[in-house]
């Protein structure tokens, strides 16, 4: 099959946050498999451009149509670590992406109506027809709605779209002025609820909406949080526009990338191991205490690695480093937060624990210590209030880290309680699991957890290793996507 992948980001060249991870690992797993893939991204000034090979002008001028006339754009072609990727660049006034940031621009709506209306452009006159264009989040939701009511009538009528939703938090709620840019034009028509018109907010259209109408398949990042986007508030606003299309709506479990993320070969710790060798972790455990300062005893290192916001619950991570210390645990935290005031709540944290040899607090983006704390860590607390999906639990339980979550979107597919769960066999339970957003529910599973590695050690390690069985690989999502490509492709 031939897919194109039209997307905001790609890591490691354009990287926010998972969805990059997911265009990339996805694409990599989709050409394993024998498929052709091509990502189309948007030419930020301030993405890493020492990440792409042989960057070269594949097209140069590709004029689209944007209001009344039309935008001149260049478009270019380079490798991502062997991923083929076409990189739009418009020349106009706006300079839409000059802004030395990826998101956050006044005008962002705008900024990604004409990403969308220019991806589809390209293939347009390039005679590039893919089998399956696949996009992703609010950013790229008018690409079906471009396709089914303009491109199609000019030789694209047999792509099929596929849309996945990694975060329903963004929407793209926006005004008309996209329908007169992109060429839509027709207000009466889009303005319908059963089309774009948003649900909730009176005389606004909604981006993401029109990629769920529109799309033929549509998915979301978890099984469980497609159940919760359709049947509670998590679908911010779209529950009633998801159980329309619901036939056509799954969720699918992201991957994580085992060549990045494996503690065989992982070359940002000390000493490698595997469930065979798993008395090994201890020395990664041992370099960590160095590393950050941690006194030397027999304690387990409880950690949390991730964005400190809203969504992950920070009120329940700040509450697990005092519980951990409590119950005569360490602590290790890395996290960046994403506005001010967290951030200075932490800083001080930070200052305040500082003198204690039991605990860090490391505020920033570090990728390579990330690696070390998973390797090093006993166990992983993931309180998040909602979780598309999440991959900080599974890359913890490839590195034999026992992960304690709250029972939410992803990590209720991922992580099995070793006491209560019903669907697995013991032998097959992999972490705790907790459900309120109060800390007492964090304390009862965190306390389960900490209790079992002091306890009954030997049972504890049995949980890390049941752990470090499953397989979180991209290898069962990719089967997956194919079959949904297949799916819309014959339908
Ligand atoms: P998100 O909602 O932020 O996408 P995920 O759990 O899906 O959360 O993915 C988080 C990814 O980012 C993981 O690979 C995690 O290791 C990494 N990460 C998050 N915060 C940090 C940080 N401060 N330093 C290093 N890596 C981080």
């Amino acid at each position: 099959m031939y897919i194109v992948q039209i997307a905001s980001e790609c890591a490691p060249v354009i990287k926010a946050g998972g969805l990059g991870d997911v265009i990339y690992g996805l694409s990599r797993e989709l050409e394993i498999r024998g498929h052709t893939v091509e990502i189309i991204l948007p030419m930020y000034d301030c993405m890493r451009y020492d990440q792409i090979w042989g960057l070269h002008d594949a097209y140069r001028d590709l004029w689209v149509p944007w209001y009344g006339g039309a935008v001149h754009c260049s478009v270019f072609c380079g490798w991502v670590h062997g991923r083929l990727c076409f990189f739009i660049q418009p020349h106009s006034a706006d300079n839409f992406f000059n802004r030395g940031i990826y998101y956050g621009a006044l005008d962002d709506h705008m900024r990604f109506s004409f990403f969308s209306k220019a991806a589809i452009e390209f293939l347009q006159v390039t005679n590039k027809r893919p089998d399956v264009i696949h996009c992703h989040d609010w950013q790229t939701g008018l690409v079906p709605v471009l396709l089914y009511e303009i491109n199609k009538w000019h030789g694209m009528a047999n792509q099929r779209v596929c849309y996945t939703i990694h975060n329903f938090r963004h929407q793209g709620i926006v005004g008309p002025e996209i329908l007169w840019a992109t060429g839509l034009n027709r207000d009466e028509y889009y303005y319908n609820v059963e089309r774009l018109a948003d649900d909730n907010h009176y005389g606004a259209l909604n981006m993401m909406k029109g990629g769920i109408v529109y799309a033929n398949y549509v998915n979301t990042v978890s099984p469980h949080h497609a159940w919760e986007a359709r049947f509670s508030d998590v679908g911010c606003g779209l529950q009633k526009t998801l159980d329309r299309h619901h036939l056509k709506f799954g969720g699918i479990l992201n991957g994580i990338d085992y060549d990045v993320w494996n503690p065989e070969i992982d070359r940002f710790i000390p000493v490698h191991f595997n469930a065979d060798s798993f008395e090994l972790k201890s020395k990664n455990k041992m370099v960590l205490r160095e590393r950050l300062m941690l006194r030397h005893v027999d304690k387990p290192i409880v950690c949390y690695v991730g964005r400190l916001d809203q969504q992950k619950g920070v009120h329940l991570v700040h509450h697990a480093i005092y519980y951990s210390l409590a119950l005569g645990a360490q602590f290790v935290l890395l996290g960046s937060a994403t506005e001010g005031g967290t951030h200075r709540w932490f800083w001080h944290e930070k200052q305040y624990l500082n003198q204690n040899p039991d605990v860090h607090l490391e505020l920033g983006f570090n990728e390579e210590l990330s690696h070390l704390i998973y390797a090093g860590a006993d166990i992983i607390v993931v309180p998040s209030n909602y979780e598309p999906c999440g991959l900080t639990q599974m890359i913890s339980l490839r590195y034999g880290t026992v992960p304690v979550v709250r029972g939410v979107g992803g990590l209720l597919n991922t992580v099995f309680d070793i006491d209560y769960d019903q669907s697995h066999p013991e032998g097959e339970r992999n972490g705790y699991v907790f459900y309120q957003t109060d800390r007492y529910a964090l304390e009862s599973a965190l306390s389960r957890a900490l209790n079992l590695y002091k306890q009954n050690p030997s049972a504890f390690q049995q949980l890390a290793k049941q752990g470090m069985a499953y397989d979180y690989s991209w290898n069962h999502p990719g089967a997956k996507y194919v079959g949904v490509y297949d799916y819309i492709r014959h339908r």
